[in-house]
């Protein structure tokens, strides 16, 4: 799957009314930062997302620049004069490759991970699925103040976003009409859409009060932020060989590293970062030497294992910093196709991981050329 996130912040938000700011509601501040920049942050952090694109207001897309400037790295398109046409433009601007995609509301800027890992995982197994909850409060019709009638609840929702597609299910979908949302166009096209977990957090900022309400939430997620840093330390003796393999690359060199995988040094101790931070063990521990199955195993087999009972447990890896330590070979005209293997392997954005390298000026194994050393940092949170 490749998981596109659209995000629409295209609407005027005329209904909020007027802050003195003289702007739309995914524009305005939220604790200090723009609600859009909030908003693309739940996506960017969400190790599933492959690329975020936002669609801008038809008269002012330097809005969503601004907004962002502080914010992920995104792809911005003017949006049209619909919601229907902003998000079909969207729709269009996709990268190429895109298998799926996440339509979310701009001014939903509290959507949690673990609402956007139910949609993907209901659309491994339906063409669309969008979160929501069942309505619990009694319903009542009412005309000039007074109850006129009880309206059942059973087989009511509240919809929220975002609501997920197979890309083509939904570019067919939009070739056929306007719609007030994307899940009624995907249903009138005759797409089955499974209903998914909703959380109540995930509120649409609509009014001034719902700006206080969503203050209230950020401190509190802020007040049981669990932060977790761990540390991974490993070293591969040389050996015979023309070639070493170092944080998935291969470089040229008159020795081998030994070991009973591929002796990856660098990404073995990123691998044990992370299982430190989780407290879950280590690569020995997960992947014996002693099981011959793993013996000459590509080191991203662990690296994958480790990534991904890291967003099991509801983590997200905000960070990555490797130091090799060695005389030889050099690692500095590797160290961006490292990062950007490692950053391949992990889902992570390229910006948040580090490989740099030192030399231990000739003292101990290392300076006498044994082998290669590597220590490593992983930070990892939980919201
Ligand atoms: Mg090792």
């Amino acid at each position: 799957m490749r998981i596109a996130a659209l995000i629409v912040a295209a609407g005027s938000g005329s209904r909020m009314g007027s802050d003195g700011s003289g702007l739309a509601k995914q524009f305005r501040l939220l604790a200090g930062r723009p609600v859009l920049a909030h908003t693309a942050d739940c996506f960017a952090k969400h190790p599933l997302i492959s690329s975020i694109t936002i669609v801008a207001p038809i008269d002012a897309p330097e809005l969503v620049v601004t907004a962002l400037k502080n914010g992920p790295s995104v792809e911005i398109v003017r949006g049209g004069e619909s919601r229907s046409a902003s998000v079909a433009l969207g729709l269009a601007a996709l990268p190429s490759d895109t298998t799926h995609v996440l339509i979310h509301d701009g001014a939903r800027p509290l959507v949690a991970a673990e609402t956007i890992s139910k949609v993907i995982e209901a659309l491994k197994t339906n063409p669309a699925a969008a979160p929501a909850l069942p309505v619990t409060d009694a319903l009542w019709r009412g005309v000039d103040g007074e109850v006129t009638a009880a309206q059942s609840r059973e087989g009511l929702y509240r919809a929220q976003t975002p609501q997920g597609f197979e890309i083509n299910a939904i570019r067919a979908a939009h070739s056929g009409g306007e719609a007030p949302d994307d899940v009624e166009l995907a249903r009138l096209a005759g797409y089955p859409v499974a209903i998914t977990e909703g959380h109540e957090d995930n509120i649409k900022l609509t009014y001034p009060a719902d700006f206080a309400r969503a203050e209230r939430i950020l401190q509190a997620r802020e007040n049981n932020m669990d932060i977790r840093l761990g540390n991974g330390f490993d070293v591969h003796r040389f050996g015979e060989g023309d070639h070493v393999v170092l944080c998935g690359i291969k470089v040229p060199f008159g020795r081998g590293l030994q070991g009973h995988s591929d002796a990856d040094v660098g990404m073995h101790a990123v691998t044990d970062a992370i299982y430190g931070a989780l407290a879950r063990g280590d690569i020995g521990q997960h992947f014996p030497p002693s099981d011959p199955q793993w013996k000459g195993a590509e080191s991203h087999i662990f690296l994958r294992h480790a990534v991904d009972l890291a967003s099991d447990m509801g983590f997200t890896i905000t960070n990555v910093d490797c130091t090799l330590i060695c005389e030889q070979p050099k690692i500095g005209p590797h160290a961006i196709a490292m990062r950007a293997e490692m950053a391949r392997i992990m889902n992570l954005d390229v910006e948040r991981i580090s490989v740099k390298a030192t030399t231990s000026e000739r003292l101990g194994f290392t300076g006498r050329g044994e082998g290669i050393a590597s220590i490593s940092t992983a930070t990892l949170v939980k919201t």
